[in-house]
């Protein structure tokens, strides 16, 4: 019986591993990579990248290598709450992990060993106790933006930093490891939903019933009607099918509340709900909705003159209370 990565070698897999990072035999290695023109892209002024590296712990440094040989590097750390409020992601989880890659051999990239390298390094904190992981990329970085998607990361927001757009990606580690894709018996999928221009598309693998219509004078403005109607899912069951990197967001400044729309048609999209559960607008389901009905409205005590309830839906005053 070949080991797993034996297999994987024969099956013509790139194989994929982490090794420990010595700075004093690796570092000369990495200053290589730090002074490349797609790393320097993302990573700055390779005299910075590499300071700051020297000064990280290397216990939670990782040398990434496909195929036996070191290709990148995988760094992670706890962020500080100063950093978290500058970014304006303060209400992360509090034990949420922050994680760094770069590929810095060029032919390497492109190849599957960034996710895969996520992957393993997910596995290893999951086991470590870390329930929450996260990343950041610029907007403009679509290679990581589809890398992110690969490994389960969801979109949490997105947050501007000395004048470049970022977003912020979160991965709840305590979630099935590989979700079970459930379809029907014509392989369709349970449900599927896509904004008006058919760029950003998406499946959810669950049965839904519940439609949660809030009615509050913010979401009334975003969608210019008597609010919104959404279903809210585990993040694990709902699956990016394309365009993820098409969707804007935009938080309310001083505010709990946070937009996501298609920047083609400006439909509004899924979204982050909480660390854990993804909402996806109710109008935009085109496929396995039938058994949706309106089972509460939150913020009825702030509803618009014009909007009359006429469902069963339990009626909240205010925020959703179970
Ligand atoms: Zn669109
Ligand atoms: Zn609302």
């Amino acid at each position: 019986m070949p080991s797993p990565s034996l297999e994987a070698t024969l099956n013509g897999m790139p194989q994929v591993e982490l090794h420990g990072f010595r700075p004093e035999h690796d570092l000369a290695l990495v200053s290589t990579w730090v002074g490349r023109p797609h790393v320097t892209r993302w990573w700055g002024e390779p005299d910075d990248a590499l300071a700051e590296l020297r000064t990280h712990d290397a216990e939670t440094v990782a040398l990434i290598s496909l195929d036996g040989r070191p290709v990148g590097l995988l760094c992670w750390q706890k962020p500080t709450s100063l950093e978290l409020s500058q970014a304006g992601l303060s209400d992360l989880p509090s034990d949420l992990i922050d994680v760094d890659i770069m590929i810095g051999e060029p032919d390497a990239q492109g190849r599957g060993a960034g996710p895969e390298a996520l992957r393993l390094l997910f596995g290893r904190l999951r086991a470590q106790g870390v329930a929450f992981a996260g990343v950041a990329t610029e907007l403009a970085n679509r290679r990581a933006m589809s890398a992110y998607a690969k490994v389960g990361l969801v979109p949490f927001r997105d947050f501007v930093e000395v004048g470049t757009n970022f977003r912020y990606f979160t991965k709840c580690l305590t979630d099935a490891e590989s979700p079970v894709h459930r379809k029907d018996a014509e392989g369709v999928s349970m449900a599927r939903g896509e904004c008006n221009c058919g760029a950003v598309q998406f499946e959810i693998d669950a049965d839904l019933t519940d439609v949660f219509v809030c009615h509050c004078s913010i979401c009334r403005k975003s969608t210019g009607s008597n609010g919104i109607a959404v279903v809210v899912v585990p993040n694990d069951q709902l699956r990016w099918v394309k365009g993820q990197e098409h969707i804007a967001t935009w938080k309310k400044p001083n505010c709990d509340w946070q937009t996501w729309f298609c920047r083609i048609c400006g439909s509004p999209v899924p979204g982050a709900n909480d660390s854990k559960r993804m909402f996806a607008p109710a109008g935009s389901i085109v496929a396995g909705g039938d058994a949706l009905r309106v089972a509460h409205h939150i913020w009825v005590g702030s509803k618009a003159p014009w909007d009359e309830i006429g469902d069963e839906g339990k009626q909240q005053p205010e925020g959703f209370r179970g």
